[in-house]
């Protein structure tokens, strides 16, 4: 170390402190990369790869970024879920005496990213922290770029931290070694996180750090998990936290809870396949306005509630605004015009929010009067309550206005910010440069008429400073002598006069004092909106709620949705439902309604057979979204229902389906069996499609019994059971609140139609086959077929009420059923009138008798 630079020894000390970060070390105008940072990072950048003489004997590996491009560069490497400390030249290079003295000046991790390129306007980025501190399992989670801060406790249930660490989905987790090695060790641990370790900081600081009163009333291993997560920001961001909230702590209880496999199933926030947002419930639910709005529904859709007092209270807003089509669409008016304020506000304190971020700002509040108005006359006593309990910021809105021009320009260091009239000794300044260019417009005119030259012009460059130009056609005509001579170039000659130097030092003299007074002026103003910044929050607040109402009454009226009606019993009663993202995406079919009748002493769990793509598993998800919906506040895909609160949501689908996992998916399958028969209560939804698929028949028919048994004698739940183990149909005969239901088929000549209606009794066995034959298989294989299965169905029989055969050979029930609805449904040209949808009866327990 001794034989290298100065220079080098000290990137090597902060190198030091950097630890696992890129150092980005600031040199004039680049950030330079040495050693092993420079060679990974000219990898990932595709940057070349040079070297640099340091005084060692071999040459430093060095890369390195334009310091004005670095944004970039180092969204890339957060991307790829590595950290990058900045490092910066804190004295002017030319008073340093030595070395010029550098720092970091923060370190950029994927859960702290501040930067606009990284984030995405609709999603928050969180960053989590986990502890344990006597016996409980705690997790903190922040967006830095808005201050939201939470934090929530688990007693020692991992798999429930595991299940909210994926409501949060994480680019970053800090915390206590311990809960970290927990983590890393759960099977299906599927969060693909940065994980750095860290120990709490000491509480007074973390007191100073904070809003106050920030950890009142918070338990001592939330405390915990907030103090790590505030170290790592400390240390990180090496700046003030002040724009942070809060801490928001809750039970885990207050939510539904939805394990991440469900959530996935579902496809409330991202679909299955391709992951992406469209095609998901959050796409169609999404009608906000501001991202804002956006990120808060997304919220809502991952965090369901389950408080009938909170469900009504924003059901009531819905209604209001669902009935109401002028309100809603003179709310979405106002709202469109507020900007990100969470963001703005982060940016303020973070110190990076220049002229257009106020600017779009003061045009944010300018729309909250008119926006409180709305919601204050609506007539919903939820949206009023709203309105009525937050300040406008008004008085914020005046001062950018007063300082601010309206269109400031982009950069902050070059003037043009500060209105006219505000500051006296600006507006002097300003008088004398424009009285300086006037005259400088007045001596190109004078010497023009007193040389008879006409091009003769008024120049400014940065090394002559402002000089007359004469063209060398010209040059004959300029009396000798009249100006001095500057400078010569290829067809002009360039001149001064003793007069024009002295404006030039007045002119620039007043422009130097003029931007760093407009700087300052604008220091002033983004400091005081600093103090402010939680009254702001709270502002930010009411727009994000309204705007999530407003999109929940906007879809629901669009979609005819209609209010739930619910009520803290058991009891499940859906009519005429319908999956809101298939209805949604069938472009010209109708989607077939379908309804769902559970409650205690009738059907609990319902057993449904049918043929593939006969609309099994959609049923089943439309049951589950229909609840979802209604305790996130939002009215239902149905004609009408009333629903219990349900506490959780489990699905399970059968292991075929579950590619995306890539585990051993039987294994992975009868864990969350497991998790399921541990966790479900009476008040939960089970929904499990093709169970057993990833064995041999046998044990998987075997398993698939034993797990509806279970549910069924045990846990209570209501429950919604695919299968096709049509064997399974007589659970009916000894499981009291077991139903068997059907998609119903149609079959004439050689077709299958699938009527997606869900009618009572179990399907005929014999689609398979059916299938088989369809598909053109030999008649000789077909026979045989046909013969295997009944072989196999023999013992299954003995014992039995013959009416299982029945069932499996025909169906009667389903048969009839079908017949009647096609009746129904299929007028002459088996359209259906345009607008109306198609309703089917539902499956009571009392129709399956
Ligand atoms: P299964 O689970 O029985 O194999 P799915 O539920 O996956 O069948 O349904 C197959 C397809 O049928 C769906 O992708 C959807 O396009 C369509 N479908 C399902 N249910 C309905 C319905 N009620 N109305 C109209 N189309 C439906």
């Amino acid at each position: 170390m001794a034989a290298l630079t100065p220079m080098m020894q000290q990137y090597l000390s902060i190198k030091d402190e950097a630890k696992d970060a890129f150092l980005f070390f600031r040199l004039g105008d680049f950030y330079e990369l040495f050693f092993d940072d420079a060679v990974l990072a000219a990898k990932e950048l595709e940057i070349t790869l040079t070297g640099r003489a340091g005084g060692g004997e071999d040459r430093i590996p060095m890369c390195g970024v334009p310091y004005h491009s670095a944004e970039g560069y180092i969204a890339r490497l957060i991307e790829k879920g590595y950290k990058v400390a900045i490092c910066e030249q804190v004295e002017d290079p030319s008073a340093a005496k030595g070395v010029v003295r550098r720092e970091i000046v923060r370190v950029v991790t994927p859960g702290t990213v501040m930067e606009s390129k990284s984030l995405s306007d609709k999603a928050n980025n969180y960053i989590v922290s986990v502890a344990a501190e006597a016996g409980e399992l705690a997790l903190a989670a922040c967006d830095l770029s808005t201050g939201e801060l939470y934090a929530t406790s688990f007693g020692e249930a991992a798999e429930l931290l595991l299940d909210e660490i994926n409501v949060y989905g994480p680019a970053e987790i800090v915390g206590d070694a311990s809960v970290l090695e927990l983590l890393r060790s759960m099977p299906s641990a599927a969060v693909r996180a940065l994980y750095t370790e860290r120990s709490p900081m000491d509480e007074d600081e973390l007191r100073r750090l904070l809003p106050d009163g920030a950890l009142n009333g918070l338990l001592p291993a939330r405390v915990r998990a907030v103090s790590l997560l505030a170290g790592y920001l400390a240390e990180t961001q090496k700046r003030s936290l002040g724009h942070l909230r809060p801490v928001q702590g809750y039970e885990p209880s207050q939510y539904l809870i939805l394990d991440p496999f469900t959530r996935r199933n579902l496809e409330l926030t991202e679909t299955v396949q391709g992951r992406s947002r469209k095609g998901s419930l959050l796409w169609l639910l999404d009608r906000t306005k501001t991202s804002m709005g956006g990120r808060l529904l997304r919220r809502w859709i991952d965090k369901p509630l389950l408080s009938a007092a909170a469900v009504e209270e924003r059901l009531e807003a819905v209604a209001a605004l669902h009935a109401d089509l002028i309100l809603r669409e003179d709310i979405r008016a106002e709202l469109d015009g507020i900007y990100d304020l969470e963001r703005l506000v982060g940016r303020v304190a973070y110190g990076t929010a220049g002229g257009r971020d106020l600017s779009a700002l003061k045009a944010s509040l300018e729309r909250v009067p008119g926006l409180l108005r709305l919601l204050s006359g609506s007539g919903s006593s939820t949206l009023s309550r709203l309105a009525n309990g937050v300040d406008d910021c008004g008085d914020l809105r005046e001062m950018i206005d007063t300082v601010l021009v309206d269109e400031p320009p982009a950069s902050t260091r070059e003037g043009g910010l500060i209105r006219a009239g505000y500051d006296d000794y600006l507006d002097q300044l300003r008088e004398a440069s424009s009285s300086g260019k006037r005259w400088l417009a007045d001596l190109e005119r004078r010497e023009r008429e007193a040389t008879g030259i006409r091009s003769l012009k008024i120049g400014y460059n940065k090394v002559f400073g402002y000089f007359l130009e004469v063209s060398k056609a010209n040059l004959a005509a300029l009396p000798e002598g009249r100006y001095e001579r500057k400078q010569t170039l290829a067809n002009a000659e360039r001149y001064v006069t003793p007069e024009l130097k002295e404006k030039e030092r007045l002119i620039l003299e007043a422009e130097e004092k003029m931007t760093d007074l407009e700087y300052s002026l604008f220091l002033q103003l983004r400091d005081h909106i600093a103090g402010e910044l939680h009254r702001l929050q709270a502002l930010a607040d009411v727009v994000a709620r309204a705007d999530v109402l407003q999109s929940l009454a906007a879809v629901s009226a669009e979609r005819r949705y209609v209010r739930p009606d619910m009520r803290e019993e058991y009891a499940l009663s859906i009519e005429g439902g319908r999956h809101p993202v298939v209805e949604a995406v069938l472009e010209g079919a109708p989607f077939m309604a379908n309804g769902a009748e559970l409650s205690e002493d009738g059907a609990r769990v319902l057993l449904i057979t049918g043929p593939n793509m006969a609309g099994k598993s959609t049923y089943m998800r439309q049951t589950a979204l229909i609840c979802i919906m209604a305790q996130i506040g939002c009215f239902v895909p149905a004609r009408s229902a009333r629903l219990p609160l349900i506490d959780r949501v489990f699905t399970r689908i059968g292991a075929a389906d579950d590619l995306a996992g890539g585990q051993s998916t039987f294994m992975v399958e009868m864990r969350d069996i497991q998790q399921m028969t541990d966790k479900a209560t009476r008040r939960s939804l089970v929904i499990i499609d093709e169970l057993g698929r990833g064995t041999s028949t046998a044990e998987g028919m075997s398993i698939a019994q034993a797990v509806i048994e279970f549910l069924h004698d045990r846990t209570g739940c209501k429950a919604l059971v695919s299968t096709h183990f049509h064997e399974l149909s007589h659970l009916e005969e000894s499981l009291r609140y077991l139903r068997n239901a059907s998609m119903a088929v149609k079959e004439s000549g050689g077709d299958v139609t699938f009527l997606r209606k869900l009618v009572p009794g179990a399907a005929s066995t014999s689609y398979g086959i059916y299938c088989a034959r369809l598909a053109g298989l030999p008649e000789s294989i077909i026979g045989r077929a046909y013969e295997l299965l009944e072989a196999h169905e023999a013992p299954a029989a003995t014992g039995r009420p013959g009416r299982q055969r029945d069932d499996a050979a025909a169906g009667p029930a389903a048969r009839e059923a079908a017949a009647a609805y096609v009746a129904e449904a299929e007028p002459a040209g088996g359209g259906l009138p345009q607008g109306e949808l198609p309703q089917g009866e539902p499956v009571t327990a009392a129709s399956i008798g």
